[in-house]
């Protein structure tokens, strides 16, 4: 099975009443790792890449200043990544693009191959949002790409994303800017929160997600709803990584029994990062740790030095940058950096399959549609005939 566009899984998720979780990732044996564990757990699959991200694979190691030729080569990258582990996969695979913050972004992303993706116009004036939406969404859906959109203002830190303040998403808007713009999917605002100090016991307006599918359904509108800044932040991980000298402080994620209520409640898509960035910097910390002689090593003691000098990061981009050949492509030059891509591929796998377990999308890749991208096109065709 190649690449699908999200519609589908997000139908899937409707009709089923499970939650989907969208992973991101930043380097090649990631998307291998991502890829592989929901094979494990017959699970549809959704890989992000974030904006920035795509900086990042674009060989830009200060990632915030990545130009736009940055991101069409780091898209070109992580697309060619998931399509090389996807392509003979038994499972529907969607390359989605996180926080496009522009038109000219989302192009270079659907140029690298992305099956759907995200423009964030939150931060604009809700009429101004809309249009840009609007464009996006006649651009993508011309080539069978999904769209999601963003309404309301998330707090926190990730990427360029920033906000000191949360505006919650009002549910008489989701349902106007749906019918207005014609998205697959919305990020609404309900709590959640980018980064990884989320604040102890958040609770999830989750009202605000039952308002919208209620109005959405009596319309007769079809629309997924997303909920990003949704990392659980497993404490478990915290303290192992604070154990092995690392400083993380005021660490606090979103708790499984929310996030599954947000999923009775009408969410359908859930965003996580944080989570995996975490377990793969706790698995390098280890790594280190048992085998002292690795931190002289000559391909991978430069990772060591960045582990030891930066406590408090948690983003394996602040520690990769010695092998950015691996991240970007793959290769695999010595035992050092093969040990450092296990690293990477273990945390992954550990919980992303969690949340493939708790959010219930084990078992549902069989009863994806599959839809090429061409037959997509032909469906928006039809689907969006009143925009
Ligand atoms: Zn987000």
């Amino acid at each position: 099975m190649s690449l699908v566009p999200l519609r589908p899984l997000m139908e899937a998720s409707m009709k089923y009443g499970y939650g989907q979780g969208g992973f991101n990732v930043n380097a090649v044996a990631q998307a291998k790792a991502v890829i592989e564990v929901h094979e494990m757990f017959r699970s549809p699959a959704i890989l992000q890449g974030a904006d920035l991200a795509n900086g990042f694979m674009g060989g830009r190691t200060d990632f915030m200043n990545a130009t736009l030729e940055d991101k069409k080569i780091g898209a070109k990258n992580i697309g060619n990544a998931v399509k090389k582990y996807g392509v003979d996969s038994e499972i529907p695979i969607v390359l989605h693009l996180d926080h496009g913050r522009d038109f000219d972004s989302c192009v270079a992303a659907i140029e690298g191959g992305y099956t759907s993706v995200m423009i964030d116009g939150s931060s604009l004036p809700f009429k101004e949002n809309i249009e840009l939406t609007r464009e996006v969404v006649k651009y993508a859906h011309a080539r069978g790409v999904s769209v999601e959109g963003e309404l309301g203002v998330l707090a926190g830190v990730e990427d360029h994303v920033f906000s000191a303040n949360s505006t919650y998403t009002n549910p008489l808007d989701a349902v106007e800017f749906f019918q207005k713009t014609g998205v697959d999917a919305l990020a609404i605002s309900y709590g959640t929160m980018h980064g990884a100090s989320k604040g102890k016991n958040v609770k999830l307006r989750k009202e605000i997600a039952v308002a919208i599918r209620e109005c959405l359904n009596h319309l007769g509108i079809f629309g997924a709803l997303v909920s990003h800044g949704s990392s659980t932040v497993p404490q478990y991980i915290v303290d192992e990584i604070n154990g092995l000298g690392g400083c993380l402080s005021d660490t606090y994620g979103i708790s499984i029994e929310e996030l599954q209520g947000a999923i009775g409640a009408g969410i359908n898509k859930i965003n996580v990062d944080t989570d995996i960035r975490l377990a793969v910097t706790r698995n390098m910390k280890e790594l280190f740790a048992k085998y002292p002689e690795k931190r002289t090593s000559a391909s991978i003691g430069g990772i060591y030095e960045l582990l030891e000098t930066k406590k408090t990061a948690f983003d394996p981009r602040v520690f990769l940058p010695p092998i950015m050949d691996t991240v970007m492509y793959g290769n695999i030059p010595d035992e050092d950096v093969a040990a450092i891509v296990d690293c990477v591929e273990r945390g992954a796998k550990e919980v992303v399959g969690t949340l493939i377990v708790k959010f219930g999308s084990y078992g549902k890749a069989p009863l994806i549609e599959t839809v090429t991208l061409d037959e997509m096109a032909e469906r928006y065709k039809e689907i969006d005939k009143n925009l």
